[in-house]
């Protein structure tokens, strides 16, 4: 896998500081380290606090303690790989550069996408995605009967991590968005001190964690009677989901996923309302690529992972979100978030 990377990307070594790559690729589940990766030999560069976790985690790695003095150890490391070409990740930080840069000013800087990597889950992978989808799903049936007027936002947001903590999850993918009434019209509306009145819509966006694989769920509820405008927004995101999700399998272009769902709901006049792209991977981080967008033309391929989570937002009015995560396979999907997508009145 290395030595492919480092060949693709054109570059004798290639520097990886995201912890998530680090992770997938050494094993070390630790932060503040980083790989240094040579089509010889393999490095982990770390700290005392890391050393031995490192050693333990990181097996064929060669764990070097840095003591501080970064951009020293690379700097030698690349002088003794004969490496003039390093290959770095976006997120290097201008800082951490001109520090390179002054130790071997020689060095030629490239960014390489170690991201990509990640995009083909393992199986053993899509299984920990699955049961985070499994936490995720099972701390939402436990806080349902607690959806009801006169609660605020807050409190439900509390007790929906606390239920999926208690159901395994390492700590919440994300901040929990709860949003209700009027709010329902902002896509990422996180909870706050607003109470849950009759007639309100309240849209539940959350994601549990295991082993470090995230999960993505979003539903919508509603509380009392609502209208029949608002039941017709339910429907019509509810019948996209289902559109997309009947459709979806591998050979399929990301940026064409996005445009048939955008299709579905011009046909019932709601397209203008469906404001953000129809879904995103998610691994290790919570959002990955490919995206289901009208930017990304990647082919889909068996063993990723996409979410399918149209929406439509009416200012001053509400919205309706419905959100699974899923795996892509040959002939179809594999839906891993499986709470019931039914129309849901309390
Ligand atoms: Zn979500
Ligand atoms: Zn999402």
């Amino acid at each position: 896998m290395i030595t492919e990377f480092l060949k693709e990307n054109a570059v004798e070594a290639a520097f990886i500081q995201k912890d998530e790559n680090c992770r997938y690729i050494s094993g070390f589940t630790g932060s503040d380290s980083y790989l240094f990766l040579t089509a010889e030999e393999a490095y982990l560069l770390t700290d005392s606090r890391y050393t031995e976790q490192a050693r333990e985690e990181a097996a064929g790695f060669a764990v070097v303690d840095c003591a501080g003095k970064l951009a020293d150890t690379v700097a030698l490391l690349m002088k003794k790989h004969h490496a003039v070409r390093l290959g770095v990740e976006s997120v290097l930080s201008y800082r951490m550069y001109l520090a390179f840069h002054e130790k071997m000013p020689e060095a030629v800087f490239s960014f390489c996408d170690a991201d990509r990597l990640r995009q083909i889950k393992s199986e053993e992978e899509i299984a920990k995605i699955a049961e985070a989808c499994r936490i995720s799903d099972e701390g939402f049936r436990r806080i349902v009967p607690l959806i009801r007027k006169g609660r605020t936002e807050a409190e439900l947001r509390t007790a929906l991590e606390c239920a999926m903590m208690e159901a395994g999850s390492e700590g919440k993918s994300f901040d929990t968005i709860v949003a209700s009434g009027w709010r329902s019209a902002y896509p990422h509306g996180t909870a706050t001190k607003k109470v849950i009145e009759e007639g309100d819509l309240v849209t539940f966006d959350f994601g549990a964690i295991y082993e470090g694989y995230h999960s993505d769920i979003t539903r919508t509820v509603a509380v009392g009677q609502i209208t029949e405008q608002q039941r017709f927004l339910y429907d019509s995101v509810l019948d996209c989901v289902l559109h997309i999700e009947s459709l979806l399998k591998a050979g399929e272009r990301a940026c064409d996923v996005d445009r048939k769902a955008r299709d579905f709901l011009k046909g019932k006049g709601l397209d203008r309302y469906f404001t953000h792209a129809l879904g995103h991977s998610v691994g290790l981080e919570i959002h990955e690529t490919p995206v289901l967008a009208p930017r990304d033309k990647t082919i889909l391929r068996a063993g990723m992972i996409e979410t399918i989570e149209p929406g439509v937002y009416i200012p001053g009015i509400g919205g309706v979100r419905i959100e699974d995560t899923a795996a892509i396979q040959d002939d179809g999907i594999l839906i891993l978030t499986k709470f019931p997508k039914d129309f849901l009145c309390v």
